[in-house]
C-alpha cells in the first residue's frame, strides 16, 4: 500500500542540522550548560519557525472572525482558514477540501465521529471492534456509545512483539460488528499498522472504519483514497503545528448523512424557534468561532510537511531508530517493549526494575525529554504486564547525538537506582 510505503534506501542525504535550524525551541539549554535532547515527540513535536511565523502574521496583520465579516481583514482571515482546509485537503489526498473538518485534535475528531456516525450506525446487540493497542481517546468514546446504545466492544489483540493479530480480523468481524476503530500507528509501540489490508477485509464484511492517524500523520505519506478509510483523525501538535487544532477526514457520503456535532452560529442554513436547516460541509460540523489562527497554522504545518524530501526524511528517521535500537539493546536491563519489524520513531522501553518515573527524572536533569507511564493505553500495557514503559519518540529532526544523550543518561540511571 503506498500508505506504509518504506523508503527507498539510496535516497539522497538529508539535512538534519539545517532542519534542526528551523526548530527554536531545540536550540534552548534546559539546565544551565544542558541543551535540550527532545525524545517526546510523540505526546508532542516541536514547531517550526515558518509556522510560528504564520501565526505571527495572522495576529499582526488578519485576526478577525471568518465567514461572516464584509471588511478586509474579516476577508483575509476567511480566505487563510479555507486556504488551510485546501491545504490539509492535500495532505491526506482527500477528493474534496469540504470532507476536512477542523477540530480541536484527534480526540475531538473520534468523539465527533462516535457521537453522530455512531449513533447512526452502532444500536443494541451491535458490536464495535476496537484493538488492544488503541490510545485511550480510541476506547473510551467508543465505550460511551457503547453504554448509551447496548452495543458492545470487542478487542483484536496483538502478538507479544506489538503487531495486530490480523489472522484473528476474520473472525471478530461478525454479523454484528457494526463500526471498526483503529489507529493506524501505535503510539507506546511504534508499530506501524498494515492499514490497507485492515480497511479492506472491514469493508470486505460492509463495516465501516474510524482510523486514528495521530501517530502516522507526522510520519507517513497520507493517502485517504487509497486506503478507503471511512473517517481519518489527527492532531496539528503531533505535526510541527500548533496544539488544539487537528483535523477529521470523512467520506463525503458518511458526513453528509451525519447530524451536527454541536449546534450554534456558522454551522447553520436558517434558524426559527420552530425549526432550524443546517449548512452545508464542512460548515456543519464547525459551530461556532473556530480555532481560526491554529487552523491556518496547521495548514502551514502541512505545507512545511508536504515541501519536505519525504523519502530522505524516512530514511533518516528509519535510520535514527534503528541506530536507537540498537544503541538501547546494548545498554544492559534494557528490554524493549514493541518490537514488530513495521515500525516508525517509537521505542519504548523498560530498564531493570527502575520505576520509568525514576528515570524520566534523572534524563530530564541531563536535558534528555523523554515520557513515562503508560502513554495513555493502559489496556496495552497491561497486557504486556506493565505499568509503564519510558518512551523515547523522534521526528525527522532527531540525531545519533540525542540517542547517545539518552544512552548516556541510562547510564546516570543505573548508577543513581541500579
Ligand atoms: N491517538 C493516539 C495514537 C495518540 O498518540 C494520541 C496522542 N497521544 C491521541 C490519539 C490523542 O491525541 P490528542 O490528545 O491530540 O487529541
Amino acid at each position: 500500500m503506498p500508505t506504509t510505503t518504506r523508503p527507498t534506501p539510496e535516497t539522497a542525504a538529508f539535512d538534519v542540522e539545517a532542519f534542526r535550524a528551523d526548530f527554536p525551541a531545540l536550540a534552548q539549554d534546559v539546565y544551565e550548560d544542558t541543551p535540550l535532547a527532545y525524545l517526546d515527540n510523540a505526546a508532542t513535536s516541536q514547531t517550526p519557525a515558518p509556522v510560528i511565523e504564520r501565526l505571527e502574521q495572522f495576529y499582526c496583520r488578519e485576526n478577525s472572525n471568518v465567514h461572516r465579516g464584509v471588511h478586509r481583514l474579516s476577508q483575509d482571515a476567511t480566505e487563510a482558514y479555507e486556504g488551510a482546509r485546501t491545504s490539509l485537503a492535500r495532505f491526506l489526498n482527500a477528493p474534496d477540501s469540504e470532507q476536512i473538518i477542523f477540530t480541536r485534535g484527534t480526540t475531538e475528531g473520534l468523539n465527533l465521529v462516535s457521537s453522530t456516525f455512531g449513533r447512526m450506525v452502532v444500536g443494541e446487540g451491535d458490536e464495535i471492534l476496537l484493538t488492544e493497542m488503541e490510545h485511550h481517546s480510541n476506547i473510551v468514546p467508543w465505550q460511551m456509545l457503547a453504554e448509551q446504545v447496548g452495543a458492545s466492544i470487542e478487542v483484536l489483540p496483538v502478538t507479544n512483539r506489538g503487531e495486530l493479530r490480523m489472522d484473528r480480523l476474520p473472525e471478530m468481524l461478525t454479523d454484528d460488528t457494526a463500526l471498526v476503530a483503529v489507529t493506524h500507528v501505535s503510539n507506546t509501540l511504534g508499530t506501524v499498522n498494515p492499514m490497507g489490508d485492515f480497511i479492506d477485509a472491514a469493508h470486505a464484511e460492509g463495516v465501516p472504519v474510524v482510523v486514528d492517524g495521530a501517530q502516522s500523520a507526522p510520519h507517513l505519506p497520507l493517502d485517504v483514497q487509497a486506503l478507503d478509510a471511512d473517517f481519518f483523525t489527527f492532531s496539528g501538535h503531533k505535526m510541527f503545528g500548533p496544539t488544539g487544532i487537528g483535523v477529521l477526514y470523512g467520506k463525503r457520503e458518511h458526513l453528509e448523512a451525519m447530524p451536527p456535532y454541536q449546534g450554534g452560529g456558522d454551522m447553520i442554513d436558517q434558524v426559527s424557534f420552530e425549526e432550524t436547516t443546517y449548512d452545508g460541509l464542512p460548515h456543519k460540523f464547525e459551530a461556532g468561532t473556530p480555532n481560526i489562527a491554529d487552523a491556518i497554522g496547521l495548514g502551514r504545518a502541512a505545507e512545511y510537511i508536504m515541501d519536505l524530501d519525504w523519502n530522505a526524511v524516512q530514511a533518516h528517521e528509519d535510520a535514527v531508530l534503528e541506530y536507537a535500537t540498537e544503541k538501547l539493546e546494548a545498554v544492559e536491563g534494557t528490554r524493549i517493549i514493541g518490537t514488530a519489524p513495521d515500525k516508525t520513531s517509537v521505542l519504548s522501553f523498560v530498564f531493570d526494575d527502575i520505576h520509568p518515573y525514576d528515570a524520566g527524572t534523572v534524563l530530564d536533569r541531563e536535558g534528555v525529554a523523554v515520557r513515562t507511564g503508560h502513554h495513555c493505553t493502559q489496556p496495552l500495557l497491561k497486557r504486556y504486564g506493565l505499568p509503564g514503559t519510558i518512551r523515547a519518540s523522534f521526528a525527522a529532526y532527531n540525531t545519533r547525538e540525542d540517542v547517545d544523550r539518552l544512552v548516556d543518561g541510562l547510564r546516570k540511571v543505573r548508577h543513581m537506582f541500579g
